[in-house]
């Protein structure tokens, strides 16, 4: 009586990996999710992304220390420099802040818009 099985080898079957194709550029990703972009659609979004926050970031940072030059303009003499380090803290904290809100929505916007 014949096996099917095959010769027992010592090692473990090597399997081929299942993968699938992206949804931006269709390579063919081993182990990937069903949906997932490849390893350099990803990194090219992560760029984009990154970018869109800075400049994002940038934009707003500037309008927001061109509003603090006009505001902080009518603070007494004696408390100007309070003032000024108060708002310097606050643009950099803006900036900060603005720069990963806006890179998280542009990668969520521009993922969705690869699928
Ligand atoms: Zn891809």
């Amino acid at each position: 009586m014949t096996s099917l099985r095959p010769p027992y080898t010592g090692r473990s079957p090597s399997w081929p990996a299942i993968g699938h194709p992206c949804p931006h550029c269709g390579e063919v990703t081993p182990g990937g999710a069903v949906g997932a972009l490849c390893q350099a659609c990803e990194h090219a979004l992560a760029r984009q992304a990154s970018l869109v926050g800075r400049v994002g970031a940038l934009v707003t940072t500037l309008l927001l220390s061109g509003y603090l030059v006009l505001a902080l303009r009518s603070v007494p003499a004696a408390r100007a420099g309070t003032a000024r380090l108060v708002g310097a803290t606050a643009v950099a904290a803006w900036y900060l802040l603005t720069a990963r809100i806006v890179r998280r929505i542009a990668s969520e916007w521009l993922r969705a818009a690869r699928s």
